[in-house]
């Protein structure tokens, strides 16, 4: 009856939520083990001209090799990582590891482009998150030009306490792009208003961009309109060779995505490099 049954999802209901509280706490030892012993890693994804697929940029994307469960990859342990504090810990070591890896390649000559880095709401909040930037730059020797900041819409949001961050980081003559496009409250005034670089429109609508005619009109209205502010738009997610054709024929600038390659270690993102495969690995010549 229904008594019976009420009392029955109650119980099931307090079980689950006791598994999933002895996950997320074996998750925070794990985190907070792993910062300690060095159990992150980061890879690399190429960003890549549409024109003539030169490789423009990486972004460092996070991964957490963990002894016992293998590779994690970063949504199974950032929101835990945001609801902990641990996060800034974490960002502070991609900060740190992404520009020195930049350095170093710039420094035995494999690899001159841009870093992109992923920033946290929270870490993007803290009241010396600049200072931190630029501590982080002088630190590892990297040229501020070739760093290039994450930040998503919902980073944004609060302009008052938004723009002066970003006009510091500006300032600094760091780049900064606008992540997810399109997924957030977004704004167009958003692209007019803040010191943008660079967008990236999100895998969502590239993944949909061929369907249809409205998908396509999507598309091409926020090309057009990130060109027109001199802004460079990057399309994420790019997965087929018939994306990847429409986005030249829209005079998209850069692409990310499987079809160029996935994110690699730096081993074999240079290795890559200095065999020659990404040209090789392409389907539209
Ligand atoms: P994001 O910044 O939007 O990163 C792009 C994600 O799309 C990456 O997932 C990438 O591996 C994936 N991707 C790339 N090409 C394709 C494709 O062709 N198809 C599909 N389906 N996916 C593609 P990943 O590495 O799992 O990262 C997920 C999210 O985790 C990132 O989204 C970012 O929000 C966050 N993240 C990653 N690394 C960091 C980090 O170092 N710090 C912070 N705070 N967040 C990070
Ligand atoms: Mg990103
Ligand atoms: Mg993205
Ligand atoms: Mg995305």
């Amino acid at each position: 009856d229904a008594k019976e049954n009420g009392k029955n999802n109650y119980r099931y209901f307090t079980t689950e939520m006791n598994e999933s509280m002895t996950k997320r706490l074996d998750i925070e030892t794990g985190l907070r083990k792993g910062l300690e012993e060095g159990h992150f890693e980061l890879h690399y994804q190429p960003q890549v001209s549409v024109l003539d697929k030169n490789i423009k940029g990486v972004e460092a994307l996070i991964r957490w090799r963990n002894p016992e469960s293998g590779l994690i990859p970063p949504n199974d342990f950032i929101p835990i990582a945001e609801d902990t504090g641990l996060i800034l810990r974490i960002d502070q070591w991609v900060l740190q590891e992404a520009c020195s890896q930049a350095k170093l390649w710039q420094d035995e000559g494999s690899f001159h482009g841009r870093m992109s880095v992923n920033i946290s709401a929270l870490q993007f909040k803290q009241r010396d998150f600049p200072d931190t930037v630029r501590r982080t730059l002088q630190d590892t020797g990297l040229d501020p030009t070739f760093l290039e900041l994450e930040l998503t819409e919902s980073i944004i949001q609060d302009p008052e306490h938004a723009f002066p961050v970003m006009k510091a980081l500006k300032d600094m003559g760091i780049r900064l792009s606008l992540d997810d496009f399109g997924t957030g409250y977004s704004s167009l005034s958003y692209l007019k208003d803040f010191p943008l670089d660079t967008i990236k429109v999100d895998k969502s609508f590239i993944q949909t961009m061929n369907n249809g005619l409205k998908d396509q009109a999507i598309v091409n209205s926020i090309i057009n309109i990130a060109t027109s502010l001199d802004l460079t738009v990057i399309a994420e997610g790019v997965e087929t060779d018939d994306q990847l054709l429409s986005l030249q024929q829209k005079h998209c600038h850069e692409y990310q995505g499987y079809l160029f390659s996935t994110p690699l270690s730096s081993k074999d993102f240079i290795e890559k490099l200095n065999r020659g495969d990404f040209q090789v690995l392409q389907g539209i010549s």
